[in-house]
């Protein structure tokens, strides 16, 4: 995965700080800002950097694009098919909409407690097998959210009844309160006390919810994983978080990724390892032995004086990339295991091996003391 673009955009290294980046995105900016750089191709390079900056400059779709590369950071996956599924049209660009027009801040100061908000993020980890993460899978997933009350359809008001404007506030959500400093009397705005801020009071609150619009609800979503993640990575189901406020819409829901490791494998991106053990008969004469794959078993010719350590690289048989491309390859490390039992006709057979080439043994018959005191 080259996920390092967006960094040599902005010339900064992979591990630079926020600060860091920060910096190198004004210094650009301003050199190749249109309105200053006249020369051809500075305005695609203004472009270019505050796209990267747009990415780089905020924490989590940093994170997300260090995994994932550019469709990462937008929160999709290999090219947008991923989980558009899960939110129709998606609430990327519900969200912009909404934090254009209401983001801005209201006049009179201070944030409109009646503006919509975006409900709170929420995490879930998912436990994958070994297989599972190589091939990709299909999971469910149970959590409680908070989602609108299934009663008042979130006004918080007993049906049949609706909320009124707030009494002490006349809607506002705010009341000025005045206070006497040592520099003279001082107009202040709090939120209201009676509505907390919403402007509606409810005389008839909901019998569920008590007035909160709000209920702790079971959830069930299928999450689509792909083949090839690894543990700690992230998929944002957009809207599948907590309900937001005032019609704002839901948070996402962050599903972290965790690979159980494999008794048999082991793996580091797209290569996955394996050791395969021989006695020194198979590694000396060869032998053709059946390797396990996580794609079912391979033949594999094991050459005449094989050497402990030796390295065969099987082709294709190793996990897919996350970002596509081609799949990665297994390699198969030879353990040559020396026996440890032998009996007396293997004993007297290796000597005769050993005296029909010109090999010097003297192995040292132990007798009982020894034995019981063998260090190792
Ligand atoms: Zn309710
Ligand atoms: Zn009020």
């Amino acid at each position: 995965m080259n996920n390092t673009e967006f960094y040599e955009r902005l010339g900064v290294s992979k591990s630079a700080s926020q600060d860091e980046i920060k910096k190198a995105y004004r210094k650009l900016s301003k050199k190749y800002h249109p309105d200053i750089n006249k020369e051809a191709g500075a305005e695609q390079k203004y472009k270019d950097i505050q796209e990267a900056y747009e990415t780089l400059g905020d924490e989590q779709k940093r994170a997300s694009y260090d995994q994932f590369g550019a469709a990462g950071a937008n929160g999709g996956f290999g090219g947008g098919q991923g989980f558009s599924g899960f939110d129709g049209a998606g609430f990327g660009g519900f969200e912009d909409i909404f934090s254009s027009f209401f983001g801005g801040g209201m006049s009179g100061g201070g944030r409109n407690p009646n503006a919509p908000r975006k409900g709170d993020d929420l995490q879930y980890r998912v436990n994958l097998t070994f297989e599972e993460a190589v091939f990709g899978a299909t999971k469910e997933i149970k959590y409680n959210r908070e989602s609108s009350c299934h009663t008042c359809d979130g006004s918080g008001a007993k049906p049949g009844t609706s909320p009124v404007k707030c009494s002490r506030c006349g809607g506002a959500g705010v009341i000025n309160v005045d206070t006497q400093t040592p520099l003279g009397m001082m107009r202040r705005q709090v939120t209201c006390d009676v509505c907390h801020g919403s402007g509606q009071e409810i005389k008839d609150p909901c019998n569920t919810c008590h007035g909160s619009g709000r209920e702790n609800q079971a959830h069930t979503v299928e999450v689509r994983v792909p083949a090839g993640v690894e543990t700690d990575q992230q998929i944002r189901l957009s809207g599948q978080g907590e309900a937001g406020y005032n019609g704002g819409p839901h948070g996402d829901l962050f599903v972290v990724i965790h690979v159980a490791a494999s008794d048999k494998f082991e793996r580091d991106g797209t290569t996955i390892y394996y050791r395969l053990h021989l006695n020194f008969v198979q590694a000396a004469l060869g032998d053709t032995v059946d390797v396990p794959t996580v794609h079912g078993d391979v033949e594999l010719t094991i050459p005449e004086g094989t050497q402990a350590g030796k390295r065969f690289r099987l082709r294709g048989k190793g996990a897919p990339s996350l970002r596509g491309g081609a799949q990665g390859d297994q390699y198969v490390t030879i353990i040559v295991d020396t026996p440890t039992d032998l009996n007396d006709d293997q004993r007297k057979a290796l000597m005769d091996f050993a005296n029909a080439g010109d090999l010097k043994v003297k192995p040292k018959k132990k007798n009982f003391f020894e034995k019981m005191f063998d260090a190792d």
